[in-house]
């Protein structure tokens, strides 16, 4: 799996992809996680990548021509992701679609953005981590490999904890416990501790569902509300 990423801030990008989980995909060769300056195209002596907007207004745009020169000398998978607020909200049904991907890109932008003709005319598509304002594409580049990076098979250790967590199965995660078995008075619920896998699992299911139902009902809409074996699930817990 290669993924690109175009910044003006190279150094922040391929440290954090230089950590970790990433850092080791990224040693064992199975994560190719290629950064590039947006600034290695320049030609003045001081390397801009910015002007002021046409029309006024405050704050600068990144240019299109040291962004179109960089992304055709280097010619990155696609597709090309510009991060942006207007773009397709991540969520871990998109991070899924882009892991099962050979490879893709991202454009970070800065300032008040990029020129209009970069998104027209050079990106594939515009990905969003939420309904918020950074100032620069940087921290959401990060997001993305992170959550797409850990998807890609041989990136996680362990495998099964992909298919057990949050969102998995439309459901938030159920509670976990480690030792001690008791903490401060806290004990560990009993069933965990108990061997019995089968009923382990039915305790799992039925508490994830209770904090889905808790926390996020909006999840439990979207998969066309609960089973009647959920709802027996439910009440098994309640009594
Ligand atoms: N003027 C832009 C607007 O109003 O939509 C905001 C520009 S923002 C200060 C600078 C850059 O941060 C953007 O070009 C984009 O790459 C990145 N960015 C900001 N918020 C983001 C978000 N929620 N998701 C992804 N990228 C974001």
């Amino acid at each position: 799996m290669r993924i690109d990423v175009f910044t003006i801030f190279p150094a922040m990008v391929d440290a954090f992809a230089g950590q970790s989980l990433l850092g080791r995909a990224r040693a064992a060769g199975v994560l190719d996680v290629r950064v590039h300056d947006l600034r290695s195209a320049t030609t003045d002596p001081h390397r801009s990548v910015d002007d002021a907007p046409f029309g006024g207004g405050a704050g600068m745009v990144l240019m299109p021509g040291p962004i179109f020169e960089v992304v055709d000398r280097e010619r990155p998978p696609r597709p090309l992701l510009y991060l942006s607020p207007a773009g397709r909200r991540l969520d871990q049904t998109l991070a899924h679609e882009l892991a099962a991907m050979g490879g893709f890109s991202l454009l970070c932008g800065r300032y008040e953005g990029v020129d209009e003709r970069v998104r027209r005319h050079l990106v594939d598509g515009e990905v969003s981590i939420g309904d918020y304002v950074l100032a620069g594409g940087e921290v959401a580049a990060m997001v993305v490999l992170e959550a797409v990076g850990r998807l890609v098979p041989g990136v996680l250790g362990n495998e099964d904890s992909v298919a057990e967590e949050s969102f998995a199965d439309g459901l938030l995660e159920h509670p976990q416990y480690t030792r001690p078995a008791e903490f401060r008075g806290w004990p560990v619920p009993e069933v965990l501790r108990s061997g019995d896998h089968a009923r382990i699992a039915r305790w799992r299911r039925a508490q994830a569902l209770a904090r889905t139902v808790r926390c996020r009902p909006d999840l439990i809409e979207a998969r066309g509300g609960l089973s009647e074996d959920e709802r027996r699930l439910l009440a098994e817990l309640d009594g």
